[in-house]
């Protein structure tokens, strides 16, 4: 079995195999870019390792064949104490999981190696040591589990003692005490020496890695992204190049284009004689990449060139990592980047009209989820508030929130409801679990690539960072900015697209995208890179779907929003809310009615109250169906709960007052409680149990109907009966309206259809039988997921789904992306069997997956014809609805 591959050997399209990083290490190679040569032990060697608890067979016997061959290729031998090869260890997985992994660098070094180095390097006996008290620090936490910060304040007293805080004033003599000190560390918490045998180091700096695919972290980052838990992680063993042996050498990151906006150009960041991470990690300031041409033209410009080609053979925004060895560029790592959600639209858009993709990989390549980032509300800014600080626009967005400082805090206040934003001098994989839970991120330090940028940008949250202005004192817990002092508690806004800091709570407005959808953009924007893209790759998506997308609206002005938005019809009307409000109290004579007269008179009532909310309705969708559902839930949640209708009865007799309306209210109340009220009386069974209540319903639509054709629109309205289990439930409720029906349209030429929703389990699988007495079917997910699974929709997302998501039993709640292969099979089932019974009926989806991405494809799957859900969720749905065809 070939567990390790050379770079030479592998391509861009081995991701599965040998992680992303190793795949791209692989690719550049093949493209001939400059990587230092190494290889790749592959994520199925991780997989096996993490199963088994050990390395499987072969696997040291493939490392050493290809670290020969390394070496040869080098011309030196790992740890070689003349002249050592020194290698780096590090994680790739398929997936990009920034600092959530673990790295080693110089192994290969030891007390006789690091001498070798030094003459390798021109007698800089500085930079031999500092390089080895660095492998000794990395090695130690990640390999051997020795607490980092140990080794910081050796390394703070080291400075302290030379009286300096700049590690750069740390000179041989003072690292070689520093190495000595860091020993006895080691030695402290690990019962043994810092191993010396180079090919020691390796083995165990590879295992770390293996294990460090099941880090806390690293777990938490993947349930967060939404990475599958079982794909472990590739390891790539790479020649070291140094990018800290003076001032011709340095390090640096690059994008092909700037990855927040998608603007084309030169961006990134470089930061001279420095190694590794320095630059990710935030630590020092870094310049603009541009600065890089006056440092070192020539490998700037080859740099340039390289960057030119990637993007040509990638056809897409790269980043890269880069080293430069005494004014040698080298190639380190590079891949498809991550970007802001504009960024992915603009990006998109130019790479069409570039020739390099067509309209259908620009489509591909953006989702609904950065779609609905766009449509995030903005700050509304006037004079009156005015920033305190600017940092940088890591992370596009508007947040508002109390100040936090710890991960520990943020996650605690915000379990109570509250918006909080995280503030820290930076970030680090340790703060995860605090940037999940924050609205926003602020951070004092750090550029574009620091730990918090990448992260917040790929979590899709609001991010500022390196905002210099602000001193933050984490233990204090409070920061310091313009003169004033903001503690824990306080409110500040941050705005992740210009990088502005506001204390206090600034109001938002809508985006410029949803201005755009509104059709209310001012002229001036319209021309605007992204309005343009999203305009274009939406049209585009339009043309290429199949579903139609309706949206779920109760009131005109929903309807008429959605409208706007793109949606075609209205897929669910729900009815109930038109029984709140003043409206409460005719529904509580309708319950509390002894007679027929009594009954009739509170329907009377509620008649034209009902007609007239439907005109609104179909006048707003003139000429789209229009779906309107009968009353669905049990009638006593439009009265009061009983405990409080109680106290209030007993507390009106205490005083004597005549308690006779609110008694019988109490009595009613009493009577119709139900232990499980959603398996009770509500949907059809209502209608079949209270005379005239559907009746006055159905007579509603239609005359409502009846009444806006007269005024010239075209009302096309559609009746839906809930909760049908049983075909015999439908047709009893379909008699009726039928009659009504018939009487209230006479030749006024409008059609009404009569369907049902699909959301008993029973029905789905007796639909074929349903569909004979109905005209069209929509699915409702929500109750069928509740009753599929058996999960309380109300209850069990904060009881008990945490511990479900935790154990991987499902990877995100059935109730937010259909479970296909339980509850959407059920979908699949009536599908067909409705379709069967009944060629043609029309089907649809009005339960909230109806907004979700990855449901709208597998109903594209499945046959619907339509997903309907909320009106800001209609362009999402619309894009995907396109996605979901090529
Ligand atoms: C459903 O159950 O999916 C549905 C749309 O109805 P409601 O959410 O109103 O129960
Ligand atoms: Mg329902």
């Amino acid at each position: 079995h070939k567990y390790v591959y050379d770079f030479a050997e592998g391509n861009k399209d081995l991701k599965d195999l040998l992680g992303g990083k190793g795949a791209n290490l692989a690719e550049m190679t093949n493209l001939g870019l400059p990587v230092p040569p190494g290889f790749t032990i592959t994520t199925e060697a991780c997989k096996a390792y993490l199963t088994t608890g050990r390395e499987p067979d072969g696997l040291a016997a493939q490392i050493e064949a290809h670290l020969e061959s390394l070496e040869r290729e080098m011309g030196r031998k790992l740890g070689d104490p003349q002249d050592p090869l020194l290698v780096s260890v590090r994680s790739g997985a398929k997936f990009s999981m920034p600092g959530m992994m673990e790295t080693v660098l110089n192994v290969g070094l030891n007390d006789r190696s690091v001498v070798g180095l030094s003459a390798q390097a021109g007698g800089n006996d500085r930079f031999a040591w500092d390089s080895y008290r660095r492998l000794i620090q990395m090695f130690g936490k990640t390999v051997c589990e020795v607490p980092g910060e140990e080794f910081e304040h050796a390394l703070d007293d080291a400075k302290r003692a030379k009286g300096t805080t700049n590690d750069l004033d740390l000179d041989a003599d003072d690292l070689r005490g520093l190495v000595d000190a860091y020993k006895k560390i080691f030695v402290k918490h690990t019962g043994r020496e810092f191993p010396q045998e180079p090919r020691e180091q390796l083995d165990l700096a590879i295992r770390a890695v293996f294990e460090s695919w099941n880090a806390e972290r690293a777990v938490v980052y993947r349930r967060q992204e939404r990475i599958p838990a079982d794909l472990g992680t590739a390891v790539n063993v790479v020649a070291m190049v140094f990018g800290n042996l003076g001032a011709d050498s340095g390090t640096g990151v690059a994008f092909t284009r700037d990855p927040a906006s998608g603007a084309q150009g030169i961006y990134g960041d470089y930061l001279a004689n420095a190694q590794g991470e320095d630059v990710v990690a935030g630590i020092r300031n870094t310049v603009p990449l541009q600065e890089l041409e006056r440092i070192d033209k020539k490998s700037y410009d080859e740099l340039l060139d390289y960057m030119a080609r990637l993007e040509e053979h990638y056809k897409d925004l790269c980043d890269i990592e880069f080293t430069i060895e005494r004014g040698k560029l080298w190639m380190l790592q590079t891949r498809v980047g991550k970007r802001t959600a504009a960024a992915a639209f603009v990006i998109a858009g130019q790479l069409v009209d570039e020739g390099l993709i067509d309209l259908d990989e620009a489509l591909h390549r953006v989702n609904g989820a950065q779609l609905a980032q766009l449509m995030f509300p903005r700050f509304q800014l006037d004079h009156e508030f005015q920033p305190v600080a600017k940092g940088i626009g890591a992370s596009p967005g508007a947040a508002s929130g109390k100040v936090v400082f710890t991960s520990a805090r943020a996650v605690e206040l915000a379990a109570e409801g509250e918006s909080v934003i995280l503030v820290r001098r930076e970030t680090n994989p340790d703060d995860l679990n605090g940037m999940i839970a924050a609205k926003g991120i602020l951070t004092s330090r750090g550029g574009k690539t620091s730990h918090a940028a990448v992260v917040a940008r790929g979590m899709g949250k609001t991010c500022v960072s390196g905002a210099d202005e602000l001193d933050v004192n984490v233990p204090a817990k409070r920061f310091t900015v313009a003169g004033q002092t903001v503690n824990e508690g306080d409110v500040v806004s941050i705005d992740g697209t210009t990088g502005k800091v506001y204390l206090g709570e600034v109001p938002v407005m809508p985006s410029e995208v949803v201005q755009y959808f509104e059709g209310s953009l001012e002229p001036e924007h319209v021309d605007n890179a992204l309005v343009r893209a999203v305009h274009r790759i939406m049209t585009h998506a339009d043309a290429t779907r199949r579903l139609a997308v309706r949206t779920n609206a109760d009131t005109g002005e929903d309807a008429a929003r959605a409208r706007r938005f793109g949606a075609e019809g209205i897929g669910l009307c729900r009815t109930e809310h038109m029984f709140l409000g003043d409206r409460r109290e005719l529904v509580e004579r309708l319950i509390l009615a002894r007679t027929d007269d009594e009954r009739e008179s509170a329907l009377a009532a509620l008649l034209p109250l009902q007609r007239a909310d439907f005109v609104d309705i179909f006048r707003a969708m003139d000429g789209l169906p229009v779906t309107v559902r009968l009353i669905d839930p049990p009638l006593h949640e439009f009265l009061p709960p009983l405990e409080q209708l109680a106290v209030n009865v007993a507390v009106a007799q205490e005083r004597g007052e005549d308690v006779a309306k609110e008694e019988a209210l109490l009595a009613a109340v009493r009577r119709m409680h139900e232990e499980n009220p959603m398996l009770g009386l509500r949907g059809v069974r209502l209608g079949l149990v209270i005379p005239g209540l559907f009746a006055m319903q159905v007579r509603a639509i239609a005359e409502a109907a009846v009444a806006v054709t007269r005024d010239g629109a075209v009302a096309k309205p559609e009746i839906m009966v809930p909760l049908v289990g049983a075909v015999q439930e439908l047709e009893t409720v379909r008699a009726e309206a039928e009659k009504i029906i018939a009487e209230v349209v006479g030749d006024s030429g409008v059609e009404v259809l009569i369907g049902t929703m699909i959301e008993v389990p029973r029905a789905a699988l007796t639909a074929g039988q349903i569909a004979e007495a109905a005209q069209f079917f929509s699915f409702g997910t929500n109750d069928l997921t509740q009753m599929g699974w058996g999960f309380s929709r109300d209850d069990v997302e904060g009881a008990f789904f945490w511990r479900y998501l935790e154990l991987g039993i499902f990877g995100i709640s059935p109730f937010e992306s259909i479970d296909r292969e339980g509850v959407g099979r059920l979908v699949r089932i009536a599908a067909e069997e409705g379709r069967a019974a009944r060629p043609g009926l029309k089907l649809g989806v009005c339960g909230e997956h109806g907004g979700d991405p990855d449901s709208v494809h597998f109903f594209h799957e499945v046959g619907l014809d339509y997903v309907s859900c909320s009106p800001f969720r209609v362009p999402v749905a619309r894009l995907e609805a396109g996605r979901a065809v090529l």
